[in-house]
């Protein structure tokens, strides 16, 4: 091609489309346009305008940059950005949305944590809707306490003498230090000092609570004589910390709670536990991992215990402070208190929880986090099958899918080094990689997010209710 050709055309390209540009139509005329389109005609004008603005700004791009067929025509043109803002609205969603977690976690912190007994989503509802007795008094018709709506239920089911509840468990520490140990000191073992997903890191939210860190012992090893040595005038507590996500082995020692509760009350100081998932039940029943057990660290002499409510609990994300009346009393006459309090559908789906563990004999047949831990494998295999016949109806030939032996987790710290046996569909392409196989995934409707394993894109069944939250569609 000779250089006098390139330019020729290239004068005509911008020639033709400085004339679409002069063609453009006003951000009124679009707007008079779309009054009689269906869509853009039934949405609120605010957003219309919104929509047909960024349109037009995205056709006069395309124009300018000779990318689309040069329009003959104002009504040709306006044709396309009333097109333009109408696929804009069609794709317009809520941010949040539903999807299947298909990732072998079932208390997945990214995903939401705990799916709610139906009860619990009930009294949100319920709470939403209508006024609330959230801080009133109906017997004396005065002021009320909102700890009330749970705290009879937590002691009865923790053996507490009191409890209070703040808006997550990194909050319920935090309050919890700063009650106790506000510019004091408070003992902690160097193999507990822990880091933990979402930039939880112990010495750091022990540093805004005001409570000087005071670490003893080593990563491996801290012995009760450790925790005396450093008890001095400027000691206000002993904290103890479940390492949730991680297991030090091997050449290890660490002071029990029931020893380090003796060394506290032998020195009149407090001793806190931060158990992190903090079970209600044994989770032995369900031939899982033993994880500590909230009454038993009560039990066990702990003078206060911190958990998570979206955790084993599976309630909603909250943050429990439970143990003696005296300390409960204290941390709700901080200030810090009506900052991080949570609200009242947060404590009608947690009391809507409680009452399920108090009420029933086997709360897992009610509480889905609870339900997913406890199914076993020849189950898993059932949904396993029926969901690879699911999906085999959703997927062109050339997918292959598999069901093979996996291995889930809890989740959110629960027992890390433990891996419960599960199933998964193993879904392979000859002409896809693995990566876009689960983008394929993360595309469909409802998203499905797996995991890739050995080289290949895996969705495990632990956390899948059953097999029709499979039943996706993939956009073209
Ligand atoms: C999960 C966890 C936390 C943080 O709890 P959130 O409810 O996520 O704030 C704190 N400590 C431990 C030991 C945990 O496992």
């Amino acid at each position: 091609m000779r250089p006098a050709d390139k330019s020729g055309k290239a004068k005509a390209n911008t020639r033709a489309a400085a004339a679409a540009l002069r063609m453009l139509p006003s951000v009124d005329e679009c707007l008079r346009a779309a009054e009689s389109d269906g869509a853009l005609g039934a949405i609120g004008r605010g957003w219309r305008v919104e929509l047909l603005r960024s349109a037009l700004a995205q056709v006069r791009t395309r124009l300018a940059a000779g990318a689309c067929e040069p329009a003959e025509s104002r009504e040709r043109i306006a044709a396309l950005v009333i097109a333009q803002a109408r696929a804009a609205l069609a794709s317009d969603e809520p941010r949040l949305r539903a999807v299947v977690n298909g990732a072998g976690v079932v208390l997945h912190t990214n995903l939401g944590r705990a799916l709610l007994a139906e009860s619990a989503i009930d009294a949100i509802a319920a709470a939403a809707r209508a006024p609330v007795n959230l801080e009133y008094d109906l017997d004396s018709g005065g002021r009320g306490e909102r700890d009330t709506i749970v705290e009879g239920d937590l002691c009865a089911l923790t053996g507490a003498e009191a409890a209070t509840v703040v808006n997550n468990n990194a909050a319920a520490l935090l309050i919890a230090l700063n009650t106790l140990a506000n510019g004091r000191e408070a003992i902690v073992s160097r193999g507990e000092l822990i880091e933990i997903g979402g930039s939880f890191r112990l010495p750091e939210l022990m540093a805004q609570s005001g409570a000087r860190l005071r670490e003893v012992g080593t990563t491996n090893r801290t012995h009760p004589a450790d925790y005396v040595g450093a008890i001095g005038p400027d000691t206000a507590m002993l904290l103890k910390v479940h390492p949730s996500n991680y297991r030090i082995v091997g050449f290890t020692t660490a002071v029990e709670l029931g020893e380090l509760a003796a060394i506290g009350r032998a020195h009149r100081l407090p001793v806190a536990e931060d158990l992190g998932a903090g079970a209600m039940i044994d989770l032995s029943r369900y031939g899982l991992p033993h994880e500590p057990i909230v009454a038993e660290r009560i039990a066990a002499g702990a003078d206060l215990v911190t958990f998570s409510g979206d955790k084993l609990l599976g309630g909603p994300q909250a943050g429990i402070v439970a143990g003696r009346r005296e300390l409960i009393d204290r941390i709700r006459r901080n200030p810090l208190k009506r900052a991080l309090r949570c609200d009242k559908l947060t404590l009608a789906a947690l009391a809507a929880t409680l009452r399920i563990y108090r009420r029933e004999d086997e709360p897992a047949e009610l509480i889905p986090a609870l339900r997913m831990l406890r199914r076993n494998p020849a189950e898993l295999e059932e949904i396993a099958q029926a969901a690879r016949a699911v999906l085999a109806g959703r997927l062109d030939s050339g997918f292959g899918i598999e069901v093979i032996e996996s291995a889930a987790e809890i989740g959110s710290g629960a027992q890390p080094a433990e891996q419960i046996e599960s199933r998964a569909l193993r879904i392979t392409h000859p002409e896809r990689s693995a990566d876009a196989i689960a983008a394929m995934f993360r595309r469909a409707r409802p998203p499905v997010i797996g995991r890739i394993r050995d080289g290949a894109f895996m969705i495990d069944l632990r956390a899948i209710e059953d097999a029709s939250a499979l039943a996706v569609t993939f956009p073209p």
